[in-house]
């Protein structure tokens, strides 16, 4: 599992499409293209103004499909926006990256994520074929414009036709980006193979470069075993190459600018992941997370941090909501 990100993708832009179908003109487009970009808080609040306009370009749309099959009419062929629409949630936000788990076993114990005995592994028969997977991305990239594959497990690397796998995902779809996400513990000896199958890169999970807190959080004293794997996997072009890590209270907060540093020096781009409850021991408690303004604080002893032009961006984006969201609020006390 490899401590999840949140990936969906949230292109504002994107889902623009999806209700322009249904209803299309002013109304339509207001309410698709703006909600979006909101935050839950606000498409609560903006709902409260488009329900109205929605239910009326729905009720349109549904007038129109009754009235055709009322008729005695063939249904109408499907439009191709519907197959553009994706995956949509229920706030207007486009998911266009595909997440595969494909097997369940790892070769680490992570405490935050399996229990020191493993777990009741599944048999080879309920993993999916590799023809299933390939089947699967098709579906996606074709019918859900999908964007976007990452490869996980359990631990991606345990699965002997890995390579396989990606080389026949690369066939089908020579320009998609295909990601994985390991523990890099075997990369050494498959780097070159799985690159040359089509691999664009790869995540680590790595939580420490300490070799004795690495053994105390994997059950595994397997660390060199990481690093070579991870040297591989630059040298192989698999890159950017980003590492993910897990802070825990008291067990590797206090490595986090070492973790930094290697990073730097490696030009690895390295992301602090949420501690997650998945809680395989049954211990994960919140006193135990180490919060992003903490890690800021923690790094800051050590390093300048600046903002990136992402981080204003996203300054800029937030200062417009809070713009919008007063502009609604005094709508909504005139109307
Ligand atoms: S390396 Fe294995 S045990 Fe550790 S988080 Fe990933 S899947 Fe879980």
């Amino acid at each position: 599992m490899h401590g999840a990100v949140a990936e969906a993708g949230e292109d504002g832009g994107e889902a623009s499409d999806v209700l322009l179908d249904a209803g299309s003109g002013r109304w339509g487009w207001w309410v698709t293209g703006g909600v979006p970009v909101f935050t839950r808080g606000d498409v609560q609040l903006v709902s409260l103004f488009c329900r109205a306009w929605v239910r009326r370009i729905a009720g349109h749309e549904d007038k129109r499909i009754h009235h055709a099959e009322g008729a005695g009419a063939e249904p109408p062929p499907a439009s191709p926006h519907s197959l553009d629409a994706g995956l949509v949630d229920q706030f207007g936000r486009r998911a266009t990256d595909l997440r595969i788990s494909l097997i369940d076993k790892c070769n680490l114990r992570c405490t935050y994520c399996m229990p020191e005995n493993g777990l009741p592994w599944l048999k080879k028969e309920q993993l999916m074929s590799l023809d299933e997977v390939v089947r699967l991305v098709r579906i996606a990239v074709e019918t859900f414009g999908v964007r976007e594959l990452r490869l996980t497990g359990g631990e991606p690397l345990v699965r002997h036709d890995l390579v396989d796998v990606i080389a026949a995902i690369r066939s089908e779809h020579p320009d998609l980006p295909i990601a994985m996400t390991t523990n890099a513990i075997g990369l050494e000896r498959k780097a070159e193979a799985l690159a040359d199958a089509g691999l664009t890169r790869v995540n680590i999970s790595l939580d420490s470069i300490h070799r004795e807190t690495f053994a105390q959080l994997t059950r595994r004293d397997q660390l060199e075993k990481v690093l070579v794997g991870v040297e591989a996997a630059a040298e192989a072009g698999l890159t950017p190459l980003k590492v993910n890590a897990v802070l825990m209270r008291g067990i590797n907060d206090a490595e986090a600018g070492d973790l930094l540093a290697w990073c730097l020096e490696n030009d690895f781009e390295l992301r602090f992941i949420e501690h997650m409850p998945l809680d395989a021991d049954q211990n994960w408690k919140r006193e135990g997370t180490v919060s992003a303004a903490e890690t800021r604080e923690l790094l800051g002893e050590r390093f300048d941090l600046a903002p990136t032009d992402e981080d204003r961006a996203v300054l800029l984006r937030s200062a417009l909501m809070c713009l919008i969201r007063a502009l609604a609020l005094c709508w909504a006390v005139w109307a």
